[in-house]
C-alpha cells in the first residue's frame, strides 16, 4: 500500500502542500498513526546521519608515521639496514611500529570517546501523531511525520513546511550562507537549488525565529544533509592550541636533534674513529633525545580529561576547552535554572487593594490564598485577583500533567508556576481553556519582556491579557483594577514598590495585564502597549541551588570571579546573588548590581572597569552579554559564559568558553557551545575548571617527567664521542628505555588525580609557557645527574672487570630506575612525593611493576640479551644502580623542598 516513491522524489518543493501530504499518505493536521509509524519505522530506518566514512583505518595508521620525530627514526633504520646492522634495523623498525600502533589506538580511543559523548545530548522533535502531540528522540522521525519546530531548535529531518508564523532557518550548516533565511509556505519551481527552496526546512539547520509545522519528506542519509555528509567525512581533528604549540616544539626540537648528531658525526669523523660506528652514535643521539611518548600523552591526557568532565556531567563539544577551562578568569552565569532550581512557586500575590500568600509547594494544585490578616481569599471578592490568576493561566504555554501520582510540568517553569495558582484558587486549567479559547499569540522573549494572547470572551468578545516583567508591565499600562471589576489611573509609585519588595524577597515578579473590547483584527504589539489594564502581580519564589553556594566559594577560592547576568528585576537578582555568595555581602556599595539601562549609557571605554566591578547584572537583554564579553575580554580575562537561547549563540561563540544548559537549552545555544552542562548546574562548571587545571597539571609532569631522559641520553653521547670513549649506552637499548618508560610509567600521569589545593591557586595564565623557569632548572639538574650517574657507574663496571656489554646493561638500568624514582617526584611539581601517598595512584604501581619485568627480561633473559647486546648483572650492581637512583632522589627532593621554602613567606 505504501507507494515507492515516498521518499525516492526529490522534489517536495516543487508540488503544492496537499499533494506532498497525499504522497506521503499522512493528515496535515493529525500526523501518522502509530501504526503507520511503526511500519515506517521497520521500512526506512532510524532517522541518523550514516557513519562518517572519514579517513579509513589504513589512512589513520599510515598518519601515525607523518611525524617530523618519525622520519628521523626511519631513515635512521634505513641507513642502519644499508650498513646491515639488520638487528639494530630491526629493532627501530619495531620502534616505529609501536610507536604507530600506540598512537592509532590512542587516536581511535579519543574520538570514539568524543563521539558518545556527542551522542549523550541527543535532539528531541516534537511530532503530532494520532492527533496528539509528543515528544520523541529525532531517530524515530519517519517520512510522513508531521513535525512541530521553533525558534531555537534544530530541524530534525528534511521538512515540507504546511503551516509557518514568522519562521526564519540559519542554514549555514548546508549551505554555509550564516544569515538567517525566512521561510514560508509557498510553492516553487522545481528547478529552485536547494538554497533558495523557502518552503523547505533542512536537516541539521537551527531555527532562528517563529514556529511552523511540516511534514518529513526525508529522513536520515537521504536528507540533504546526510547526502553531504557523505562527501565531508567530518572527521576532527583531536587538535588544541596545546598540541599546535607541542607540534612546533617538537620541529624546533628535530631540527636541534639534526643538527646536534650532525656535529656528532663530524666530531666522531674528526677524530678518526669508525664512521660506521660513528654513525651508530649519532643515531643514538638522535633517537634518544626524541621524546616518542610525548603525542600519545597529550592525547591521552585530554581524553581522560574529557572523560573526566563529562562524568561530572559537563559534556566537552571543542577539544580546546579542556585547556582554556583550566585559565578561566571569570564565569558568567545565567540566575534562572543555573544558580536556581528553575522550579517555580508562586508565593505571594499583590493587586491593588489587597495583597495575599499562597500555601502549597511544588506542582501539585494543592493550598490555599491567605489574606496577610489569615482569612481565605475568594476569587469572587477581587475582580483585580481574578484577572491577575486568569491572565496568568491563559496567557501561558505551559501543562500540568500527573504521572503516577506526582504533578509534573511540560513547558516554562514560571508559567507553570501561574497555571498551578490559578487551580489552588480554583480556576482549573480545563476552565480556563473553556472560558477564555485562545485565537492568537505573542511570544514572550527576553528582549520584548512580556507575552499577550488575544482570547474569545463570552459570546462575542474578546480580551487580550497580557504578562510580563513589572518595569515593561508599567509601560504597557495606563490604568489598573480595582476590586469591583473598573478602571483607575494606575498608581505607578504603588505598584513599583510593592514590586520592590517583593523582589527583595528573592521573589521572581510577574504583572498581569488585560484590555477589554478589543477587535480580533488589531491584536498586535501595537494594540497591546498603552491601552491596557494592570490588574495585579504574582510573585514565585525560585531556591537556589544547594551546590551553587559552595561551588560560588570554591570559584572565589580558586581566583576565579563569579557574576551573575539575569533578566530578572534588579531586585530578585540581588537578593539571590547574596544568597549564593556571589554579591561580597560585606561589601555594601550599590555599584555590584548594574542593570541592562545602566549598560546601556555607559561609555564604551569606562565599560570594561564598570563591568569588572559589577557582579550582578539584571534586566539584561542577550545582546548585551555580548558586550558584556567583549569587555571582560578587552581587560584580559578568558572567560566562561553560559546561556540557553537563540540570542545567547553570539555571546556563547565570543567567550573563551561558551556553556551551553543541556535541558533547558536550545540546540542554536547547543550549537554555539563549547561545554554542555547536562544537569544544567553551575556547580557543574566549577567541576570543569577542577579538571581543567588537573588535565593541563598532569600534562607538565609529563614533560617535566620525560624530558630529563631524553636529555640525558643525547648527553651521554655527545660525551662519549667527544671524548673518544666507548659508548655507554647503544642506539637500540636508548629506543628500549624510550619506549618502555613511556608507555609504562609516563603515560600512568595521566591517571593522576587532581592535587589537594587544585582550586586555591588562582588560573594559569594562558601565555604562560608550558614549563616555568622553576621546571626548565629541575629538568636539566636531572639530566645532568643522570649523565653524571651514568657515566661514572659505566667507567667503575669496566675498571672493575666487567664486559662492555655488563657495563651497558648497568647503565641502561640505571637510566629506567632513575626514571622510576623520578616519576613519584613529578606527581607533584611543588609538593614532595611522600605528602601525596605512596599508593594514590593505583595505575603508577602497575606501571612499575611492569617495567620492573620488563627490566628483568632485559637483563636475564638470553635472547633479549642477544637482540639488545645486553648482559646479566650481578647484586654488586643493582646496589650500585639503586644507590645512585636514591642519591639523585635526595637531591632532586631537596630542590624541591629549598624552592618551596622560598615561595612560601
Ligand atoms: P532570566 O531567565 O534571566 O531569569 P528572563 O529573560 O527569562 O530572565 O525573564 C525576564 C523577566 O521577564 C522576568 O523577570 C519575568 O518578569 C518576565 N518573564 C519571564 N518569563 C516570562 C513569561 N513566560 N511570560 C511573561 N513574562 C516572563
Ligand atoms: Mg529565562
Amino acid at each position: 500500500m505504501m507507494q515507492p516513491n515516498l521518499v525516492t522524489s526529490n522534489a517536495h518543493h516543487g508540488l503544492p502542500t496537499h499533494d506532498v501530504v497525499l504522497i506521503l499518505q499522512t493528515d496535515p493536521h493529525r500526523g501518522l498513526s502509530t501504526s503507520q509509524a511503526q511500519e515506517r519505522r521497520v521500512q526506512f530506518g532510524p532517522n541518523v546521519l550514516p557513519e562518517t566514512v572519514g579517513a579509513g583505518p589504513l589512512l589513520r595508521i599510515l598518519r601515525q608515521f607523518h611525524h617530523p620525530l618519525i622520519y628521523v627514526l626511519l631513515v635512521a633504520g634505513a641507513v642502519t639496514a644499508l650498513l646491515r646492522e639488520y638487528v639494530d634495523a630491526t629493532v627501530i623498525f619495531a620502534v616505529v611500529l609501536v610507536n604507530a600502533v600506540v598512537g592509532f589506538i590512542q587516536e581511535s580511543r579519543a574520538e570514539a570517546a568524543l563521539q558518545s559523548l556527542r551522542a549523550m545530548v541527543h535532539t528531541d522533535a516534537r511530532v503530532v501523531r494520532d492527533g496528539r502531540e509528543i515528544s520523541i528522540t529525532s531517530e524515530e522521525l519517519v517520512p510522513g511525520d508531521l513535525v512541530l519546530i521553533e525558534a531555537g531548535d534544530k530541524v530534525p529531518a528534511d521538512l515540507r513546511i504546511l503551516r509557518e508564523t514568522e519562521l526564519r532557518v540559519d542554514e549555514s550548516a548546508l549551505t554555509g550562507e550564516s544569515a538567517p533565511v525566512v521561510k514560508a509556505e509557498v510553492e516553487l519551481p522545481e528547478a529552485t537549488p536547494v538554497a533558495d527552496r523557502r518552503n523547505m526546512a533542512y536537516s541539521g539547520t537551527l531555527v532562528t525565529a517563529g514556529t511552523a509545522a511540516g511534514v518529513v519528506v526525508a529522513t536520515g542519509a537521504v536528507t540533504e544533509i546526510g547526502q553531504i555528509h557523505r562527501l565531508v567525512g567530518a572527521a576532527e581533528a583531536l587538535a588544541t592550541p596545546l598540541t599546535a604549540k607541542l607540534a612546533q616544539f617538537s620541529q624546533i626540537l628535530t631540527v636541534a636533534i639534526l643538527g646536534l648528531a650532525a656535529v656528532t658525526f663530524a666530531l666522531g669523523l674528526l677524530r678518526g674513529q669508525d664512521p660506521v660506528e660513528t654513525f651508530n652514535a649519532a643515531v643514538a643521539l638522535a633517537v634518544g633525545a626524541i621524546p616518542e611518548g610525548l603525542p600519545a600523552a597529550v592525547t591521552i591526557t585530554l581524553a581522560i580529561g574529557v572523560a573526566r568532565m563529562a562524568k561530572r556531567r559537563a559534556v566537552i563539544r571543542r577539544l580546546p576547552a579542556v585547556e582554556t577551562l583550566g585559565s578561566t578568569t571569570v564565569i558568567c552565569s545565567d540566575k534562572t535554572g543555573t544558580l536556581t532550581e528553575n522550579e517555580m512557586t508562586v508565593r505571594k500575590i499583590w493587586t491593588p487593594e489587597n495583597s495575599m500568600e499562597v500555601t502549597g509547594s511544588g506542582y501539585a494544585p494543592e493550598g490555599t490564598l491567605l489574606a496577610t490578616g489569615g482569612a481565605t481569599v475568594s476569587i469572587d471578592d477581587d475582580a483585580a485577583l481574578r484577572w491577575t490568576l486568569l491572565g496568568g493561566a491563559a496567557c501561558n504555554d505551559a501543562a500540568l500533567n500527573r504521572v503516577d501520582g506526582r504533578w509534573q510540568a511540560t513547558g516554562d517553569p514560571t508559567e507553570a508556576a501561574m497555571v498551578v495558582v490559578a487551580a489552588k484558587a480554583g480556576i482549573p486549567p480545563d476552565r480556563v481553556g473553556a472560558e477564555l479559547p485562545r485565537r492568537a499569540t505573542i511570544p514572550f522573549t527576553s528582549e520584548r519582556q512580556y507575552m499577550a494572547t488575544l482570547h474569545e470572551w463570552g459570546r462575542s468578545e474578546h480580551v487580550v491579557l497580557v504578562k510580563g516583567a513589572v518595569e515593561r508591565m508599567l509601560e504597557i499600562c495606563d490604568s489598573q483594577m480595582r476590586a469591583d471589576g473598573s478602571l483607575r489611573a494606575l498608581d505607578r509609585a504603588a505598584v513599583t514598590e510593592a514590586a520592590d519588595r517583593l523582589a527583595a524577597e528573592g521573589l521572581r515578579v510577574l504583572a498581569c495585564g488585560i484590555r477589554t473590547s478589543v477587535s480580533p483584527d488589531e491584536f498586535g504589539e501595537e494594540a497591546v502597549v498603552g491601552a491596557t489594564a494592570f490588574t495585579g502581580m504574582q510573585a514565585m519564589l525560585d531556591p537556589p541551588r544547594a551546590a551553587a553556594a559552595p561551588a560560588v566559594t570554591a570559584c572565589h577560592s580558586a581566583g576565579i570571579a563569579v557574576k551573575m547576568i539575569t533578566g530578572d528585576h534588579a531586585g530578585t537578582a540581588r537578593a539571590i546573588a547574596s544568597a549564593v555568595g556571589v554579591l561580597d555581602r560585606t561589601d555594601s556599595t550599590s555599584d555590584q548590581v548594574l542593570t541592562g539601562a545602566q549598560l546601556a549609557v555607559t561609555p564604551a571605554d569606562e565599560l570594561p572597569e564598570a563591568v569588572q566591578r559589577a557582579s550582578v547584572f539584571a534586566r539584561v537583554s542577550p545582546e548585551q552579554k555580548l558586550r558584556l564579553v567583549r569587555a571582560l575580554q578587552q581587560r584580559g580575562h578568558v572567560v566562561a559564559m553560559t546561556g540557553d537561547g537563540v540570542n545567547d549563540a553570539p555571546a556563547l561563540r565570543q567567550a573563551n568558553i561558551g556553556v551551553a544548559m543541556g535541558r533547558g537549552g536550545t540546540e542554536v545555544a547547543k550549537d554555539a557551545a563549547d561545554m554542555i552542562l547536562t544537569d544544567d548546574d553551575f556547580a557543574t562548571i566549577e567541576a570543569a575548571v577542577e579538571e581543567g587545571r588537573g588535565v593541563f597539571d598532569n600534562l607538565t609532569k609529563f614533560i617535566t617527567w620525560t624530558l630529563p631522559t631524553n636529555i640525558g641520553e643525547g648527553l651521554v653521547i655527545l660525551v662519549a664521542i667527544a671524548l673518544g670513549a666507548t659508548l655507554p649506552i647503544l642506539p637500540t637499548q636508548i629506543l628500549w628505555i624510550n619506549m618502555t618508560t613511556a608507555v609504562a610509567l609516563g603515560l600512568m600521569l595521566a591517571f593522576e588525580p587532581k592535587e589537594a589545593g587544585i582550586m586555591t591557586r588562582p588560573p594559569r595564565d594562558p601565555d604562560q609557557p608550558l614549563l616555568t623557569s622553576a621546571l626548565v632548572g629541575r629538568i636539566l639538574l636531572v639530566s645532568s645527574l643522570l649523565v653524571a650517574g651514568s657515566w661514572w657507574l659505566f667507567q667503575w663496571e669496566l675498571t672493575h672487570g666487567a664486559e662492555v656489554a655488563e657495563a651497558r646493561t648497568a647503565a641502561l638500568n640505571l637510566f629506567v630506575v632513575v626514571e622510576g624514582f623520578y616519576l613519584f617526584s613529578c606527581r607533584s611539581l611543588t609538593r614532595s612525593a611522600w605528602r601525596i601517598g605512596l599508593f594514590t595512584n593505583r595505575w603508577l604501581i602497575v606501571g612499575v611493576g611492569v617495567q620492573a619485568m620488563a627490566q628483568l627480561a632485559i637483563t636475564y633473559l638470553p635472547a633479549m640479551n642477544l637482540v639488545f647486546q645486553t648482559a646479566p648483572l650481578d647484586a654488586g650492581s643493582w646496589l650500585r644502580i639503586f644507590g645512585i637512583a636514591v642519591a639523585i632522589s635526595l637531591v632532586v627532593a631537596a630542590e624541591k623542598w629549598i624552592r618551596a621554602r622560598r615561595w612560601s613567606p
